[in-house]
């Protein structure tokens, strides 16, 4: 089947969910049977998010090719059970650059370059590469109608609706009804007027997806139905949901394959999502419970930790637990209130950057270690075991990574020269390089040691694979000093320490890659479901 296109905008405010509103519909369709893939484009100018402050932008994603991308890509990997690619996400600066690349060599032979045409066709290209071979792709549109970035890609839209035809795009809108108290009623004219600026720049959606904190009742379905100009069944509410995993069934309860089935003109289909129903039934009415404690820093902005948490759920959702989340501001945490730490079924330390909140996060791992708690360390987690380690039980009171105190006379973490990519090139990192630029990304071979708590996890496996995001890494120099005392380096990839645990603890495990990338809700990722599994035995 010829691919087909399925846009996805939203109108009155951010943070509706169109990223869940995307993933929810490209899950139904992809369990009905369908090859589906999944675009997000981000209107704004930075190339990818890499160097964006977490602050201002959440998670950066991290995939499999190495591309730092939104953390909607991440929303699309745990919905869609599949590895997504750098294509599927780009930005305008990208888009830009590559017009202004190929003016440079002389491609568009001496024209004028204008955003009408030259801009959208690039969108548009871009847009058909990453369908090639799926039978829908869903795109979702960053930003609101109306956003300034925003229109060439509007456009963009329109052309491919005019080129295709009906039956081979779609057009979606995700708008707010909000609910008025004062007045007891929710109100459909915000939804109203983010259509009608819809329309000006003339895309006619033939779907409303209605964000609403209440349902909403026939009337006002069909309200919207007649003056947006869409079918009376094309107005699909979504309301707030107990779990963003829930959202694909509710969609499926307003019967909203009905619509797209219709308006791609396909006889009716229907997705099997009995064992999703399953993992959503679990996340909602779990029978167990664990406390897991969260130490890390940028917690006033959870968003940075989105794939962690979502992983988190994953593994809760498979053992039918719910896992409760301390969160413990590593600045905060010091000798005279580690009893924070007390009652803690495990501990987590995820990744991060710079030294503030530094010292707490040792002080948690030095207190999982001595009072056996279940450990997860990740990333810069791995770092500070190790760290932690060297100096509480090899007595180097000095040990730090070079990440911290550039001229340490005890690098235990340190920048190296040179390592060998993902292709098998040789690259070069420096103190120097622009920030983005150095970092070991996205997925390595990791060889586990046999009989260890990582290759338990991972159901015995010689070789696995995780994707990275960091510039330091264990400096292989102490090794044998961290060996002797009971570290064992369970896990290598070329040369560089990957994983560790220790032998005298129940279950202490850290490693250097991200494993919440690869964690979606029907298969949750090894280590991080082992971690929580022993976290319900403690
Ligand atoms: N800051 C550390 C590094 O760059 C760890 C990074 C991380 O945790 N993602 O190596």
């Amino acid at each position: 089947m010829q691919t087909k296109y399925i846009f996805v905008t939203g109108g009155v405010l951010s943070s509706l969910g169109k990223g869940i509103t995307s993933s929810s519909i490209a899950t139904l369709l992809k369990h009905s049977g369908f090859e589906v893939s999944i675009l997000k484009i981000d209107p704004y100018i930075n190339l990818d998010p890499g160097t964006m402050s977490p602050l201002e932008h959440g998670e950066v994603f991290v995939t499999q090719d190495g591309a730092e991308t939104d953390l909607d890509i991440g929303h699309y990997e745990r919905f869609l059970n599949k590895s997504l690619e750098k294509k599927n996400n780009f930005t305008t600066g990208q888009v830009y650059l590559s017009v202004i690349e190929k003016e440079r060599r002389g491609e568009y032979l001496g024209k004028t370059i204008q955003i009408v045409p030259h801009i959208v066709d690039e969108i548009k290209q871009r847009i058909r590469s990453v369908g090639e071979g799926s039978d829908f792709l869903v795109v979702e549109l960053g930003g609101t109608v109306g956003d300034m970035e925003g229109m060439p890609y509007l456009e963009a839209i329109r052309e491919m609706k005019h080129e295709l035809g009906n039956e081979r795009v779609l057009s979606i809108h995700v708008t707010l009804v909000p609910y008025i108290k004062t007045a007891e009623e929710l109100k459909t004219k915000p939804t109203q007027h983010s259509v009608q600026e819809l329309r000006r720049i003339g895309i006619s959606p033939q779907i409303i997806v209605a964000r609403s904190e209440k349902p909403l009742s026939k009337e006002l379905k069909r309200k919207i139905a007649l003056s947006c100009d869409v079918a009376d069944d094309s107005v699909i509410v979504a309301e707030d949901a107990k779990s963003i995993y829930q959202v694909p069934l509710n969609f499926l309860q307003e019967d909203i394959l009905t619509p797209i089935a219709r308006n791609f003109a396909l006889p009716p289909f229907k997705p099997n999502m009995q064992e999703w129903d399953l993992l959503v039934k679990k996340i909602i009415s779990p029978k167990e419970s664990v406390t897991i404690g969260f130490v890390g820093k940028y917690l006033s902005l959870k968003e940075s930790y989105k794939s962690l948490t979502e992983a988190l759920v994953h593994a809760g959702a498979n053992l039918d637990a719910k896992v409760n989340i301390k969160w413990i501001d590593s600045e905060n945490l010091e000798k005279t209130n580690l009893h924070e730490l007390e009652e803690l079924d495990g501990i987590l330390i995820p990744g991060g950057f710079g030294e503030r909140g530094v010292e707490g996060k040792i002080l948690a791992i030095q207190y999982a270690r001595e009072n056996k708690i279940p450990f997860l360390g990740i990333c810069l987690g791995m770092q500070l075991s190790i760290i932690e380690f060297a100096r509480n039980v090899l007595g180097i009171k000095e040990a730090t990574s070079s990440e911290f105190d550039p001229k340490t006379s005890h690098p235990f973490i340190y920048m190296i020269e040179d390592f060998i990519d993902q292709e098998g090139q040789k690259q070069i990192r420096t103190h120097t390089s622009p920030l983005g630029g150095t970092m070991r990304l996205g997925e390595y071979e990791c060889e586990l040691k046999e009989e260890t708590y990582i290759q338990k996890a991972y159901g015995n496996a010689k070789i696995i694979k995780e994707r990275h995001r960091h510039r330091y890494e264990a400096n292989p120099k102490y090794r044998s000093m961290l060996e002797e005392k009971g570290l064992i380096i369970s896990g290598e990839s070329n040369g560089l320490i990957e994983t560790l645990e220790l032998s005298d603890h129940p279950w202490f495990v850290a490693v250097q890659f991200h494993p919440e990338f690869t964690s979606r809700l029907q298969s949750p990722n090894p280590v991080i479901l082992e971690f929580v599994k022993q976290s319900l035995k403690h």
